[in-house]
């Protein structure tokens, strides 16, 4: 089966393989081709060709850092995005630290969970489904509790899609002489990172999202210092992440069998992303999607959640219609039928859903995005797409 070509005009970007939807969603998300064909082919995880692969990922991840002065170093570790959370909460925030989570949506608080978890003190910034933890804030909660030795933030908050202020938090923390740890999981790679403006101790990201790899491993990126310090601290063998740091230092292999296949597309991933024009061009690109898709879904009616300011390059939560005959999981089936995969809301507040700007795809893809989502309102005889007062109403304490 091969790749079918984009008709639409965008030139370098394929369609996924035939038959296949675009996934709107922040990950797993559609891939290149030559993405998924890097795969077709078996690695023994200790031979020098996989090893050579796994040192290139490494300094690859971190050429995108802006480290200059090889002050941090790239740990890859198996499993999905919220083991790495896991292996850099346990890694780096001791068994006698504290550690402030500023949460604003669903992975703030799994956070908080693993914390829980792993027994070590915490306390919450909760600011609900989408209002950003602000760095006045941040600077008052660190003044009133000198136990906090580290502090997590959520670079962008995937369950509304805010971008929150890691600049105006990073110097709160470091004003204050705290650590910051960074989710920047569906982030990094499209959003500037630069450790020479937001400097932190350690982040995580993962395979599957704004470098456009398939799903299988993250990696932490973390200071030298603070990987050293964290020896012995662990309260897993296979979340170990001095453990895994030392052992690939020390031999070039994963502690563990490493997802061959999955760090083959990875590279892949990389080298594309590297010919698109690295982290300002992924990110422009992005932006595009978003611009084009919102507009388009505005015209149809359609409100965000977030205002301007706040929209990140990476998904968009719209309210759903108020008029009853738009029933989500309809109209979720209608884009599907036309090649389009959108992601469910995760308010608590009022309805809504998603739509995914990352992965394999551009504006013109956007566009029919938009028109899909034109023919589905018709379809299911929604003439009007305007949300709720009672959304509009949430919506005006966000600009409060
Ligand atoms: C995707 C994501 C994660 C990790 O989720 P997994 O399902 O474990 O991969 C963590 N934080 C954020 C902000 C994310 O977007």
């Amino acid at each position: 089966m091969g790749a079918e070509k984009n008709v639409t005009g965008a030139g370098i970007f394929e369609a996924p393989a035939l038959g296949e939807p675009y996934l709107l969603t922040p990950g797993p998300l559609t891939t290149a081709y030559s993405v998924k064909q890097a795969m077709l082919r078996d690695w023994g995880s200790w031979d020098g060709d996989f090893r050579a692969m796994t040192a290139d990922l490494r300094r690859r991840l971190l050429a995108l850092t802006g480290d200059t002065k090889g002050e941090y170093d790239c740990v890859p570790m198996q499993g999905s995005g919220s083991f790495c959370v896991e292996a850099m909460l346990g890694s780096f925030v001791p068994k006698d630290g504290k550690l402030l989570v500023l949460a604003n949506g669903a992975y703030g608080l799994r956070a908080a969970q693993t914390m829980q978890y792993l027994g070590r003190a915490y306390t919450l910034i909760d600011k609900g489904d989408y209002l950003p933890p602000r760095g006045d804030e941040v600077a008052a909660a660190l003044d009133a509790d000198p136990a906090i030795t580290h502090v997590i933030a959520i670079h962008c908050e995937t369950s509304s899609g805010i971008l929150n202020p890691v600049l105006e938090i990073a110097n709160a923390v470091y004003s204050r002489g705290r650590k910051l740890l960074v989710d920047s999981m569906s982030a990094f790679g499209a959003v500037a990172l630069d450790v020479n403006d937001i400097p932190y101790e350690a982040m995580v990201s993962s395979a599957n999202k704004c470098i456009e790899g398939v799903p299988g491993f993250g990696f932490v990126i973390a200071k030298k210092r603070e990987l050293e310090a964290a020896k012995g601290n662990c309260h897993s063998l296979s979340l170990d992440v001095y453990a895994q740091w030392a052992a690939m230092e020390k031999t070039g292999q994963w502690r563990f069998t490493p997802p061959t296949h999955v760090v083959a597309a990875f590279i892949e991933a990389l080298k594309m992303h590297e010919a698109e024009g690295g982290v300002p061009a992924r990110g422009a690109r992005y932006e595009k999607n978003r611009d084009v898709m919102v507009a388009g879904m505005r015209g149809l009616g359609f409100e965000t959640l977030l205002a301007e300011n706040w929209l990140s390059p990476i998904i968009v939560t719209f309210f759903c219609p108020a008029d009853e005959k738009f029933v989500f999981n309809r109209f979720y089936d209608l884009m599907k039928e036309k090649g389009f995969i959108i992601y469910p809301g995760k308010l608590t507040v009022v309805d809504s859903f998603r739509i995914g700007c990352i992965g394999r795809m551009d504006e013109h893809v956007m566009r029919r995005v938009v028109e899909a989502a034109r023919q589905s309102l018709a379809e299911m005889g929604v003439t009007d797409a305007a949300p709720p007062n009672a959304a509009l109403e949430e919506r005006a304490k966000l600009a409060a």
